[in-house]
C-alpha cells in the first residue's frame, strides 16, 4: 500500500525522525518518497536531509498535489496553526496521519471543515529502534484501505494496535509514557546496584537483560504476568523478600497511578 505513495511529515522533531528512520530502513520505502517540513529550523532540515536523503523544506514550499499521506508531527500546542494551514491546500485524496498527543480526530475534522480520513497512531519513542508498540484509531471517514495503509505504516516502527479512540487517553498512558516507567525502574536499580559494588556498566547490563527477559516471558508465555510471578516466588525465598518490600512501599500503587496521571494529562492536551 505504501508503494509509490508520498509521505509528507509536517514536524520533522524526534517522533518524524523514527516514524522516517523506520520507514527508510525498516519497511524499504524509497527516500525520493518522504518529504519532511518543519517550522523554521534549517539546521534540523540539514541534518535529516543528509541522513536519510529524503526532501526537507519549509512548509510553504510544500507541494500538496504530489502528496498522498500526510503525517502530523508538531507539538499539540502547535496543532490548530497548522490544522488552518492545511486547510486550503488538503486534496480529496489526502489521508492524514496524527500523531498528535491528545488531539482528538473529531477535532481535526471540524478544522480542517473536509470529509477526509484522519487516523491517529500513538508510537512510542522505541520506534527509534524499530520496537514501539503504535495504537491507531480512525476517524469518522476512515475506510479500511485507509486503515490498512495506516497500519502498514505504523509497522515500520514496530508493532500495532488497533483500538478505539475512546482508549487512547489510557494507551497513551500506559504506551506512549511508558518507556520513561521502565528508564525510571531501570535507573532505581542500577543505583542500587553500583551502591551495593558493581561497577555501573554491568548493573545496566544486568538490569535492562533482566526487563528484556522478563518481557519476553510475558509475551511467549501462555501464563499472565501474575502467574508468571507466583511461579518464581518461592515462600520466604529472595524474591518474596523483594516484592513484599515492593508491596509495603506502594510499587503496585505508584505504578497505577503513573498510569492514570499520564492518561489524565494526555487529555488536557486538547
Ligand atoms: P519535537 O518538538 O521534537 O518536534 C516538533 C517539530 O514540529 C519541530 O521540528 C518543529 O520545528 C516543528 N513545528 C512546529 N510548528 C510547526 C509548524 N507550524 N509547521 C511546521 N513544523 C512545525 O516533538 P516530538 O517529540 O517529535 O513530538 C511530536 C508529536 O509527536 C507531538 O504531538 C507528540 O504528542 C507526539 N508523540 C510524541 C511521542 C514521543 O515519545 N516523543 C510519542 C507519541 C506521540
Amino acid at each position: 500500500m505504501l508503494k509509490n505513495r508520498n509521505i509528507t511529515f509536517i514536524g520533522a522533531g524526534s517522533m518524524a525522525e523514527a516514524m522516517i528512520s523506520g520507514l527508510i530502513n525498516k519497511a524499504g520505502i524509497p527516500p525520493e518518497q518522504i518529504t519532511a517540513a518543519n517550522h523554521s529550523n534549517e539546521r534540523r532540515r540539514l541534518e535529516l536531509n543528509e541522513k536519510y536523503n529524503i526532501q526537507t523544506m519549509a512548509f510553504s514550499e510544500i507541494s500538496f498535489n504530489n502528496t498522498d499521506v500526510i503525517i502530523l508531527a508538531v507539538k499539540p500546542k502547535q496543532a490548530e496553526t497548522v490544522l488552518q494551514q492545511l486547510r486550503p491546500v488538503l486534496q480529496d485524496y489526502h489521508v492524514i496521519l496524527s500523531v498528535l498527543a491528545g488531539i482528538s480526530t473529531r477535532y481535526i475534522e471540524e478544522i480542517l471543515e473536509k470529509a477526509l480520513p484522519i487516523i491517529r497512531v500513538m508510537p512510542n519513542t522505541s520506534s527509534m529502534i524499530g520496537e514501539s508498540i503504535t495504537g491507531i484509531s480512525a476517524g469518522k471517514y476512515v475506510k479500511n484501505d485507509d486503515l490498512d495503509l495506516a497500519q502498514e505504516l505504523s509497522k515500520a516502527i514496530g508493532k500495532v494496535k488497533i483500538i478505539s479512540e475512546k482508549q487512547m487517553d489510557v494507551f497513551t498512558g500506559i504506551a506512549g509514557s511508558g518507556p520513561a516507567y521502565f528508564y525510571y525502574l531501570l535507573e532505581h536499580i542500577e543505583d542500587i546496584a553500583v551502591e551495593n559494588g558493581l561497577d555501573r556498566e554491568l548493573a545496566r547490563d544486568i538490569a535492562a537483560q533482566t526487563l528484556y527477559g522478563a518481557s519476553k516471558m510475558v509475551m511467549e508465555s501462555e501464563d499472565s504476568p501474575a502467574e508468571l510471578r507466583k511461579k518464581v516466588t518461592s515462600p520466604n525465598g529472595t524474591t518474596a523478600a523483594g516484592l513484599e518490600a515492593l508491596a509495603e512501599n506502594g510499587g503496585g500503587i505508584a505504578i497505577e497511578r503513573a498510569v492514570v496521571n499520564a492518561a489524565k494529562r494526555s487529555k488536557t492536551l486538547r
